[in-house]
């Protein structure tokens, strides 16, 4: 298939395109670098530097033969959304609006989107599957399940072929045998396992650890991490099974809750670093517990996830660390 990727210079877009090109796709990356960077682009992909609102109609033309569209391009900072809920509103929300206009246009029914496992906001039911309740806790969550909704609207409308994909705690790298690599360089980062990999090579001198005395076992909040090599792999599953005027939705998750005490304790494991840790007072809007049923994409995708462990996961990322810092 011929595919555009919109943030193919990010973490998890440069992971899915490294993945399609292997395949045998031929892939063109959309990506403005305000967060990715354009060595991160797999060889072999066409790189256009640009905003989706700019260049989306320009590149999806009727004659261009696009097969399918992967989005990735979006703000992901909780913290940000809250301070500058407007930047979200438009990246994330217009700026789709604007490619769904451009592949309506040009024919183009094949579209993988990145949501996000936190539409479900805080709920006592774990593990979440695709139809619990959704409560966005911020305006970066928001974001995405209103583009969500929009979805709903041009598959039944319009014949798009769309796949939401419900990302829980995405780590880890991709390392390859050939010695490339692709992983997570956010900057400033905000997520757990890199800032505690920061700590471990002693780029930070301590962990704030955001809350001990949460409703959980050990007091701190828990998530599901689930590696990136897998989750991209539920991208090409998904792209290579949806049909014209299908609307699916799959949470991606591993199915297994780690605390945040048990992430720095998989971190002194894999690294050897003693990893210091001070008690921070509890971050705004944070989650407690967050933990994914993925039963629907094992079922209806043959979805097998095959780096699960948070030791495996944090070795990867540790890896990657090593190679980019
Ligand atoms: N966290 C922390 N210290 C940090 C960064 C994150 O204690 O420096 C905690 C955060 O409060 C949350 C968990 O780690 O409980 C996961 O946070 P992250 O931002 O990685 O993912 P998300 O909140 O989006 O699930």
């Amino acid at each position: 298939m011929k595919l555009l990727v919109t943030g193919g210079a990010g973490y998890i877009g440069s992971v899915v395109t490294a993945l399609l090109l292997d395949s045998g796709h031929e892939v063109v990356v959309l990506d403005d670098l305000s967060t990715g960077h354009a060595e991160a682009v797999p060889p072999g992909a066409t790189f256009v530097q640009g905003r989706v609102q700019d260049k989306a109609a320009e590149l999806l033309t009727p004659d261009a033969g696009f097969d399918g569209v992967l989005h990735f391009a979006a703000f992901i900072s909780v913290g940000e959304s809250v301070k500058q809920p407007e930047r979200y509103w438009d990246n994330n929300v217009a700026g789709t609006l604007t490619l769904l206009s451009a592949m309506r246009s040009a024919g183009v029914r094949r579209l993988i989107f990145s949501s996000t496992g936190t539409v479900h906001g805080d709920l006592e039911t774990l593990p979440i599957a695709e139809d619990a309740p959704v409560g966005p806790l911020n305006p970066y969550a928001a974001s995405k399940l209103a583009v969500d909704y929009a979805l709903d609207g041009e598959a039944a409308a319009h014949g798009l072929g769309a796949v939401s994909l419900r990302y829980f705690n995405a780590s880890g790298a991709l390392l390859r045998s050939d010695g490339t690599a692709y992983g997570e360089r956010h900057d400033p980062e905000t997520h757990l396992i890199p800032i505690v990999l920061q700590v471990a090579a002693g780029k930070r001198e301590k962990l704030p650890l955001y809350g001990d005395d949460y409703a959980t076992p050990d007091g701190t909040c828990v998530r599901d991490y689930i590696h990136v090599a897998d989750l991209a792999s539920a991208h090409l599953l998904a792209l290579e099974s949806v049909k014209p005027g299908e609307r699916r939705v799959y949470n991606l998750g591993n199915g297994n809750g780690y605390s945040n005490l048990q992430v720095v304790e998989a971190v002194r494991k894999v690294t050897g670093a003693p990893v210091p840790v001070e008690i921070a007072p509890r971050r705004p809007g944070d989650i407690v517990a967050q933990v994914a049923s993925s039963q629907r994409a094992r079922a209806e995708l043959g979805w097998h996830p095959q780096r699960a462990d948070l030791h495996d996961i944090v070795s990867d990322a540790w890896d990657f660390y090593r190679r980019a810092f």
